[in-house]
């Protein structure tokens, strides 16, 4: 078991790791800087020291000091964590499984949601995010996961202890998912389709979603697992308190579950690269005090 799992590797999962593996901490830093938005600017004007300096510039520069003091860096994703063990383990797009002594999430925020009607409006009404929390509602019935990638496979292979009726829709895009989750999405039978979703019916509750090609579905429930596992996902898996889309964080980045940090834009607040770093460096400073047993800790060298 390693000291600590940083889900993220944008400036704050990627700050969260410099200060722990300068502190003879094992580290393991999971996630792609090339999917963070950060790499799309072009010219960054407001972080400090570096006037100028675009995001993809800032990203291979961190990743290669998170490399240099010895943190490891998984270029994968994580679709799954849980506590075990007096620790957590953590699985990853390869169906492998990581466990540590501690979690920081710092997967940013990405609403990840498919756009379609009425979306927002039946969430908890038959939508859902996290089979975890709401896949015992749906013993034996028919349940729609959009989603094209590891996560939404994960959550199929979670939901297909509960029901054998499960189809995994890609929302128009091509499906992208690890052979190793394939043939466990094979073996329980779980159908996929391409249709993308334009509409949610229902008033109260979901009725009906209906696809680009006017054709339509009735399932009993739809789980939403767009992309990679947010840190709503990770939230409702993990039982850590929200604020409303944000993980909720003491001064020190602890959450209200021991052993789990959060930092940067999944706690909400100012959207900056400068506030990421300062919350990554406040959550893996907390980290190396918890294992090493310290009230202060400082790194001046
Ligand atoms: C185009 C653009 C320009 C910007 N310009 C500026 C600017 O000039 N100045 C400024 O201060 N801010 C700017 N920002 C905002 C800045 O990018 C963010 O504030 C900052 O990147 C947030 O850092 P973060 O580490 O919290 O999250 P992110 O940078 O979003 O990083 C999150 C990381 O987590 C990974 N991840 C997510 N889910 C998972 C998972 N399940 N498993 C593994 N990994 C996962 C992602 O791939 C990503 O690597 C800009 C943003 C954009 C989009």
């Amino acid at each position: 078991m390693i000291d600590c799992i940083v889900i993220g590797a944008g400036p704050a999962g990627m700050a969260a790791s410099i200060f722990m593996a300068r502190a003879g901490l094992s580290a393991t830093m999971i996630g792609d800087p090339a999917k963070t938005g950060l790499i799309k600017a072009q010219e960054v004007g407001n972080f400090l020291g570096l006037d100028g300096i675009s995001g993809k510039e800032l990203l291979d520069k961190g990743a290669a000091q998170v490399k240099k003091y010895g943190a490891e860096h998984l270029l994968t994703e994580v679709v799954h964590a849980e506590p075990r063990d007096k620790g957590f383990v953590v699985k990853l797009g390869n169906a492998k499984e990581l466990a540590a002594k501690t979690l920081i999430i710092a997967t940013g925020l990405k609403p990840k949601t498919v756009g379609a009607v009425n979306e927002e409006k039946l969430i908890g009404r038959g939508i859902h995010t996290c089979v975890a929390c709401d896949g015992p509602f749906y013993k034996n019935k028919k349940v729609l996961i959009i989603g094209n990638g590891n996560f939404a496979a994960e959550e199929a292979i979670e939901l297909s202890a509960l029901t054998k009726d499960i189809m995994i829709f890609s929302n128009g895009k091509e499906f992208s998912i690890a052979p190793e989750l394939k043939k466990k999405l094979d073996a329980a039978n779980v159908k996929y389709d391409l249709r993308r979703v334009v509409e949610f019916v229902g008033e109260k509750k979901l009725e009906l979603v209906k696809f680009s090609d006017n054709s339509q579905e009735k399932p009993d429930g739809v789980f939403l697992a767009l992309g990679s596992a947010t840190a709503l996902a990770f939230a409702q898996k993990l039982g850590l308190e929200m604020e409303g889309k944000a993980i909720k964080i003491n001064r020190e980045g602890e959450t209200n579950v021991e052993g789990v940090y959060a930092a940067g834009g999944c706690t909400g607040g100012n959207y900056q690269i400068s506030k990421s770093v300062g919350e990554g460096c406040n959550a893996g400073i907390s980290v190396i005090k918890k294992l090493k047993g310290l009230t202060e800790y400082e790194d001046l060298t």
